[in-house]
């Protein structure tokens, strides 16, 4: 196992060790590669999807299909780079077929290494993409409500968008998807405004709309926090 008293990116390396050999659930069993995440050590954002597919599976890189393309697009089109973020996934091996995960599939993999790769990047915005990531913070919450929102939960900012696959197949998600990352730099400021214990009322930068804003309580999502 990981030993987490080292570096950031030694431990983060680790961590992808031990999730190459890791057989704790069944989705070790169809696997051809299991994938760990990649991005920077101290990265200020976190982007949290569902699941490899394909491609991943393959390469044993995460978003590297045609959502990974369209990801990358998006991180371009606000002027970020795939390198300047950390991107994972909240199960590490691909599903069969591309079922969903599930529950004790997610809580396992969560457990073992979503958690430990949060902790160890430890970032002001935490960017969840598609339902299930969402879910894993707001259990009650649904992806059509909350994206585009930056919503609080136990001091962690974070903002969900719609999965760049959605964009593939409804060109309205798409153009929902480009808005909601056009707002995404305006909500890591006020997520480190919050950080830095100011007021959230800042006002984002030229060109961008300010995201709306909801502490837990506004939102009504009061549940349990499963990532932390
Ligand atoms: S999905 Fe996670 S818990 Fe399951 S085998 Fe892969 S790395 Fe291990």
């Amino acid at each position: 196992m990981a030993d987490p008293a080292t570096d950031p990116a030694d431990a983060l390396r680790a961590i992808a060790s031990d999730i190459s050999t890791c057989t704790a659930c069944r989705l070790s069993e169809g696997r051809t590669r299991a994938v760990p995440g990649e991005g920077a050590s101290d990265a200020d954002v976190m982007f949290i999807g569902e699941g490899p597919g394909y491609y991943e599976d393959q390469q044993g890189r995460p978003f590297v299909g045609a959502a990974g393309k369209l990801l990358d697009e998006l991180l371009a089109s606000i002027g970020w780079d795939r390198k300047d973020v950390y991107i994972t996934n909240t199960v590490k091996c691909r599903p069969p077929n591309n079922r969903d995960p599930r529950d004790d599939e997610l809580d396992l993999c969560e457990s073992l290494y979503l958690r430990r790769q949060l902790e160890i990047i430890n970032p002001t915005l935490l960017v969840t993409l598609g339902r299930f990531s969402l879910t894993r913070l707001f259990p009650r919450q649904s992806i059509s409500r909350a994206r585009g929102q930056l919503l609080y939960k136990d001091g962690l900012a974070v903002y969900p968008i719609y999965h760049p696959a959605a964009a593939l197949h409804q060109q309205q998600w798409r153009e929902i998807i480009v808005q909601d990352f056009k707002n995404l730099p305006a909500a890591l400021e006020q997520a480190r405004l919050r950080a830095a214990g100011a007021h959230d009322d800042h006002p984002p930068g030229p060109g961008a709309q300010e995201p709306a804003s909801q502490t837990e309580g506004q939102s009504g999502c009061g549940e349990q926090l499963n990532l932390l």
